[in-house]
């Protein structure tokens, strides 16, 4: 770890970089600078961290940045000369694909303020200057979302302890001389509990300082918990009005008339320009209303979104002014305010600025003659296979035949040094295509043998060419802009690049076709052609404003049902779409479910519904919480699922306990996140697990998740033990 030889000047770099984002925000006129923001890890992590909140595995007593690092990203053997020590887990962050570590909570927790970044950064802002407005994670959203590690504890118990801490956090705001402090509880967008619900109006008031408090929410609507936060002792709200526009009215007509309102009304999570024009016609009445009590800010924080359009030198021409990133919006916000306190230039400057893909006018997709025609047969056949799965079943084994226990992985193989480099020569420029193509042919025949080696069943051809599962397909279909520097935080140090929708979406060439038929011309095995999933690729794309989601999905779906079609004409008879995102694109509030997985499962069904009964489409999904979907799954009605199971030992099945899946599921028999290669009765008592639970007619054998992030020596050790189990098991259980 690079940054532990030298931590000084990491600690050096991240002081630059606060500084820059503080002048930034000053420049730009914004009252108060953020402080609180700039997370080692993520920003959860870092309040485990204050509150002195540490796993007891982790815990030498002074908790410190190797601590964070540590529970972030775990100990290795080589590291700590001892036995090594798992991450702490890891989940998504709402409905965002940015990760934080989840907080491990047991009936013997203390809380005590023992971490000082916080206020080390206050100080840092305010000696350059600055007027500080700290962030800092609420007490119960900080509950809430973390878990507990003890049987028949309920964590919300552990509320006054933790209040105590949060007592000490804010007499220490007092002493700093600070005025307003962000408090961010986003749960109360959640559908809340009520005993959690509850407990709001006495945490507040046992936190209550002569500091002022914002109680900031984002991602969905406040009004169903809109009884409880008026009647809190905090001296205001934001809210995300981008997310739900329709809560304004309401929380401006309830809000105590001595609160400010903070207005979320530059979307935080979308690179499009705001439409300033509209949004000052949305708050001027409002503004009429509550004067200096009305902020104008970003829906939410701005870590979703990328950081500066002013570096991308490659958009096309005409698309310059398309775009805002996170400088710009923090401009946005201001240009707003300016104009809403009736600043000439600032309004002049408003009525200019909107989307220009607006006008363009709204998607003229659906008025297309060929479009038309394709969704009036998707209307008379739901997007169902022109045969049941039992029939399929049949004619799919007559073509494959396939052993029981069939085996087989994800997709992607190691992406090794010389795969990597190869991808970045031809993107500079470097190698032409015939050598680039050559280069991939090599590695794609070297995958095929090694898995003939292991003796795997159903082979892939190993996604050399795929930098990114979303991005290749973005990069392939037309309708995307792909940008060089969008990156967006996922997790730790990780980033992605989301492409951006910036028009209809159509395939206009086949894509992987060509890669697939040269995989299967080298070996009699069958070859899985490997897709990624419409509502995959738009979760993690950013969406345009102007059409609705499930238009965006609808028209991916149609491209990648003729690409289905070219692969199963082409021969591959096997075909994989993948969807690891289809639950993350569930909205916040339950309720909302229904409406979302409808038009999502749709998608995913017309993206397979070219399939002749004979092709056999898979899908695969990782994440363990799986059961609230359950039911949407088996309505993807695809052939074989591949899905996480190993992390958890098999727990995921319970939800098939209750629940008959009725087609081919291959439960991931080893954790591919991890280095460790999994022996061969571990994978059998697995599978036999499983099998308690599924038919042994209907069960795969494969690993949890795209082995590219693995080494080679890795990847055929375990594979060469699945294999051999998958056989044990033939002989014993059938
Ligand atoms: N086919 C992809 C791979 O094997 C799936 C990746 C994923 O599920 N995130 O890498
Ligand atoms: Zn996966």
């Amino acid at each position: 770890m690079a940054w532990r030889a030298r931590p000084e000047s990491l600690k050096l770099v991240a002081a630059k970089i606060r500084k820059q984002n503080w002048e930034r925000q000053k420049q730009d006129g914004l009252d108060y600078v953020t402080v609180g923001d700039f997370a080692w890890y993520d920003h959860v992590l870092g309040t485990s961290l204050l509150l002195g909140h540490v796993p007891q595995r982790h815990n030498n007593g002074f908790p410190d940045l190797d601590t964070l690092f540590r529970i972030g990203r775990g100990q290795s053997q080589t590291d700590c000369g001892c036995a090594g020590e798992a991450a702490s887990d890891m989940t998504k962050w709402f409905n965002t694909n940015y990760h934080y570590i989840v907080p491990e909570f047991s009936s013997d927790d203390q809380f005590k303020v023992s971490w000082t970044q916080l206020f080390d950064e206050i100080n840092e802002a305010q000696q350059q200057g600055h007027q500080v407005k700290p962030v800092l994670l609420g007490p119960l959203s900080y509950l809430y979302l973390g878990k507990e590690v003890e049987q028949g504890f309920d964590r919300l118990s552990l509320l006054p302890r933790l209040l105590t801490a949060y007592q000490a956090i804010f007499a220490k705001f007092e002493k700093l001389g600070i005025e307003w402090v962000q408090v961010d509880e986003p749960i109360l967008a959640l559908e809340l509990e009520k005993p959690w619900l509850e407990s709001f109006k006495l945490a507040y008031q046992v936190i209550r300082s002569d500091v002022k408090v914002l109680l900031a929410t984002y991602f969905d609507s406040v009004v169903d918990s809109l009884d409880a936060i008026v009647d809190l002792e905090v001296d205001g709200l934001h809210i995300d009005v981008v997310a739900a526009p329709k809560q304004l009215d309401e929380v401006v007509h309830r809000l105590p008339s001595d609160w400010v309102l903070s207005a979320g009304i530059i979307n935080g999570r979308n690179v499009w320009r705001a439409n300033l024009h509209s949004a000052l016609h949305t708050l001027k009445p409002i503004k009429r209303e509550l004067g200096e009590r009305l902020w104008v800010a970003s829906s939410c924080s701005l870590l979703h979104s990328p950081v500066n359009v002013e570096l991308e030198t490659k958009l096309p021409q005409g698309t310059e002014n398309w775009f805002s990133f996170a400088k710009q919006k923090v401009s946005e916000v201001s240009w707003l305010a300016k104009a809403l306190d009736g600043n000439e230039q600032a309004i002049e400057h408003c009525a200019q600025y909107s989307q220009p893909i607006l006008d363009r006018g709204r998607s003229t997709w659906v008025n297309k003659p060929h479009v038309q025609s394709r969704v009036a047969t998707l209307v008379s056949t739901n997007g169902d296979r022109s045969a049941p799965y039992a029939e399929r079943a049949h004619h799919q084994q007559e073509v494959l035949k396939l052993p029981k226990l069939p085996t087989t992985t994800i997709g992607s193989f190691p992406q090794t040094a010389e795969v990597r480099k190869s991808r970045a020569a031809f993107k500079r420029g470097d190698i032409g295509v015939a050598e680039y193509e050559s280069l991939m042919k090599d590695f794609i025949k070297d995958t095929v043998k090694r898995q003939e080696a292991t003796g795997l069943d159903v082979l892939v051809h190993g996604e050399a060419e795929r930098n990114d599962m979303v991005e290749y397909f973005a990069e392939n279909l037309s309708g995307f802009q792909t940008t060089e520097f969008g990156w967006v935080q996922s997790y730790g140090s990780r980033c992605v690049k989301p492409a951006i929708v910036v028009a209809d979406i159509e395939r206009d060439k086949s894509i992987t076709v060509d890669w697939s038929t040269y995989a299967q011309s080298l070996t009699d095995k069958p070859m899985k052609g490997m897709l990624t999933g419409p509502v995959t690729i738009l979760c993690w794309t950013f969406p345009r404003e102007d059409v609705s989601r499930e238009t965006i999905a609808n028209q991916l779906a149609f491209a990648l049902q003729d690409e289905v079609d070219a692969l199963q004409q082409a021969n591959i008879n096997i075909i994989q779409i993948d969807e690891p995102a289809i639950r993350e694109g569930l909205p916040l509030k339950k309720r909302d479910h229904k409406e979302y997985l409808n038009w999502a499962v749709k998608a995913f069904k017309v993206s397979a519904a070219s399939a002749r009964p004979e092709t056999q489409i898979h899908t695969h999904m990782c994440y363990s919480e799986f059961n609230e979907i359950i039911e949407s799954v088996a309505e993807l009605d695809a052939d074989v699922i591949t899905i996480e199971t190993s992390r958890s030992n098999m727990e995921l099945l319970n939800a098939f306990e209750e629940f008959n899946y009725p087609n081919e599921i291959g439960p991931g028999v080893y954790d591919i996140h991890s280095p460790n290669i999994p022996n061969v009765e571990w994978i059998e008592q697995l599978i036999e697990k499983a099998a308690r639970r599924i038919p042994v007619e209907r069960l795969w054998v494969n690993p949890d998740c795209g082995l590219k992030t693995r080494n080679w020596e890795e990847t055929e050790a375990s594979l060469t033990n699945l294999v051999q189990a998958a056989k044990n098991l033939r002989e014993r259980l059938l």
